[in-house]
């Protein structure tokens, strides 16, 4: 497929109106059914579940095309247009299968979990009682687990369960391609839950084919790159990874989030394992470059060429320049080029990509001072000037806002309160502020919440920039009554580049200052071995929440709502049994003389103690609610993500 047929001189995208990711995906199986030679194959899923070595199973396109057939002409019998299917099917081609084929039924296709991993239990009933499905979609083996997540709702309203794999593929003739537009939606993609119940952002076919070509654009890849993933499957990140080869008529190789976390080598290895590909791409969340450095090594005299691989997005969570240093020391011995890691930005609301380096470009990162950031000024330490300097921190850059679409710095002025009421007025490079975006890949409403979608999904631009604004660009400027979304996210630009500084929801701010939790969480993190590394959440409490035990001698007026700082760490292996105190003083120490702030309380619990979204991610404000209601404290153990040190 010829791609830059999607692109006009400028650079802008250009989607023929009405494209839907059903024509994308048709057009393909149609060339391979109408063609052996370009029947090759679309997805491998390698299972690790029964064998060490791991069994291949491989889907080519005209077996991709007769299974979707299939199963769409089943969900178009028992379901109508606007309904919801829900996938609920262990990681594998089952579940990639079902994605697509309650998009290709004309139906709103709604990801979700593996129904047989533990831990998903109290998220996987908000989000089905948020979308309400009429079907799902799971494998055999899993139907009866799906059953069983229904038995307590009376019968009428318990929705279809359909096991697709018993589906006979003659069913696919009477498929009927659905009459759709490019504003119908596909999917919904719920965000990771981070600071919130997972909202169902509803991402159009518009928006989902301009994200795949702007995510193409932005990292090189043609139809003849491959794709390796592990990642969960429901995760916008991990969503992207198959329907950029599907739309595109590329292959990606797929294992699970378990088979990789438990020998991350087998990553590494399929990475390597394409060397007649045109690029070959992943993505993966910043912990797992490390962890691929620490542990996926291949054996002594085991052979390894890496130098085929183009591009590895690491994004998701803040990116660390020590992730990034292990991966490429780690790596390059074996052919890794030093632009393959590729620091990016994106989120759910946006379908999912936003901002990448240019493909040729190794990483930047710079060092600027922790004061001033804290300020909302982006103040450049020079390099000379680093080494030793404890004011210095490290901000990695994400990279170029991706083609046709726009992100502007807004100032992120706050009202009497301490609520940010986000104004509207655009700030100029340097300036810390809230990410605002513009562009057809961002969805459309948070599904069923109307207030909530209008809060975030339909802001105005009150004023840009007269010079170099970023509502302007190459190819084109955006109207100036045009939405904009705002990510809760801070950010700044610096050099054409735009920098991740951190969450709203979380800025931890006390005595009038600002702090990023994710820095004193380092900082607390180098202070003592007893904290699990990655495993730290700060944030701020008002005094008279605080429990009894962490006053520590704090005379606290029950009217004293003033914010104090918590720090919530879990054990280190090997530290369960450490005496508390030592390390809460060692880690008040530091924190102290780092960031001139009190920490009032360092509470230590047991491994698994800290609330994580599914896709790992540690949450703030859970962690917060959990300690001010004391429920922490009961360690109880979180599988939803399998650990690394388990
Ligand atoms: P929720 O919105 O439900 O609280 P979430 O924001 O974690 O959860 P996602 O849409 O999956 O849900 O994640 C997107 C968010 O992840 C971004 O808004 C940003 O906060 C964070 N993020 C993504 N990429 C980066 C990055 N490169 N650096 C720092 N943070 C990032
Ligand atoms: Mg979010």
């Amino acid at each position: 497929m010829e791609f830059d047929a999607y692109r006009n001189e400028s650079g802008a995208i250009a989607l023929p109106e009405d494209a839907t990711l059903v024509d994308f995906v048709e057009e393909n199986v149609s060339r391979a059914n109408a063609d052996p030679e370009a029947d090759t194959l679309v997805f491998r899923f390698n299972d690790y579940s029964k064998s060490r070595q791991g069994e291949q199973q491989d889907l080519s396109w005209s077996g991709f095309g007769a299974r979707l057939h299939a199963i769409a002409a089943r969900l178009q019998q028992v379901a109508s247009p606007g309904d919801r299917v829900a996938i609920l099917a262990p990681q594998g081609l089952d579940y990639v299968v079902s994605f697509f084929a309650a998009i290709h039924a004309g139906l709103i296709s709604v990801p979700l979990f593996d129904p047989d991993e533990p831990g998903h239990k109290d998220r996987l009933h908000a989000v089905l009682g948020d979308c309400k499905p009429a079907v799902i979609l799971t494998s055999s083996q899993s139907a009866a687990g799906v059953r069983q997540l229904f038995r307590e709702v009376p019968a009428r309203e318990r929705p279809r369960v359909v096991a697709v794999d018993a589906i006979p593929s003659e069913l696919g003739s009477s498929w009927q391609k659905p009459d759709l537009h490019g504003s119908d939606i596909a999917y919904l993609q719920y965000t990771s839950g981070s600071t919130r119940t997972p909202a169902g952002v509803e991402i159009t076919h518009t928006g989902v084919c301009t994200n795949v070509l702007q995510l193409m654009f932005g990292l090189g890849l043609t139809d003849r790159s491959k794709g390796v993933t592990w990642l969960p499957l429901f995760h916008d990140m991990g969503l992207l990874c198959v329907i950029l080869p599907a739309m595109a008529g590329a292959f990606t190789s797929i294992m699970s989030p378990r088979a990789f976390v438990q020998r991350p080598g087998r990553w590494v290895r399929e990475l390597a394992a394409y060397p007649e590909a045109e690029g070959i791409f992943a993505a993966a969340p910043n912990f797992a470059f490390e962890h691929a450095a620490r542990r996926g090594l291949p054996a002594e005299g085991e052979e390894l060429d890496l130098s085929h691989v183009t591009s590895i997005i690491n994004g998701s969570e803040p990116v660390t320049p020590t992730s990034i240093r292990a991966f490429q020391e780690a790596f390059t011995p074996y052919g890794l080029s030093d632009t393959v890691v590729k620091p990016s930005y994106g989120m759910a609301e946006a379908t999912l990509f936003v901002s990448s380096p240019e493909q040729h470009a190794a990483p930047v990162i710079v060092h600027v001072d922790r004061n001033s950031l804290n300020e909302g000024r982006f103040e450049i330490i020079d390099a000379a000037d680093v080494e030793g300097n404890s004011e210095a921190i490290p901000q990695v850059a994400c990279g170029y806002i991706a083609p046709s679409q726009w992100a502007v710095i807004v100032d992120p002025e706050l009202d009497d309160d301490g609520e940010h009421t986000g104004n509207g007025r655009e700030l100029p490079d340097g300036s810390v502020g809230e990410i605002w975006l513009h562009g057809a890949n961002i969805g459309q409403a948070y599904w069923k919440r109307p207030d909530e979608s209008r809060a975030t999904f339909d802001n105005r631009l009150v004023s840009r920039l007269s010079e170099n604004s970023h509502a302007e660009r190459e190819f084109g400027d955006v109207p100036a009554d045009a939405g904009w979304l705002r990510t809760g996210d801070f950010g700044v630009y610096h050099d054409g580049q735009i920098y991740i500084t951190g969450r709203v929801k979380d800025l931890v701010i006390v005595d009038g200052r600002n702090h990023y939790p994710q820095d004193l969480e380092a900082t607390a993190q180098l202070a003592s071995e007893a904290l699990r590394p990655n495993f730290v959440a700060a944030f701020s409490v008002p005094a008279n929440q605080l429990p009894p035990e962490a006053r520590n001698g704090l005379d606290v007026d029950p009217g004293d709502g003033s914010e104090t700082l918590v720090l919530v760490a879990e054990r280190a292996p090997g530290a369960g049994k450490a005496d508390p105190a030592p390390v809460a003083d060692a880690v008040r120490k530091a924190i102290s003389e780092a960031h001139g702030v009190h920490a009032q309380d360092v509470l230590l619990v047991p491994a698994g103690s800290i609330p994580r979204t599914s896709s790992g991610k540690i949450a703030r404000r859970a962690t917060r609610q959990e300690y001010i209601t004391g429920t922490l404290r009961g360690g109880y153990q979180q599988t939803a993500f399998p650990d690394l040190d388990e």
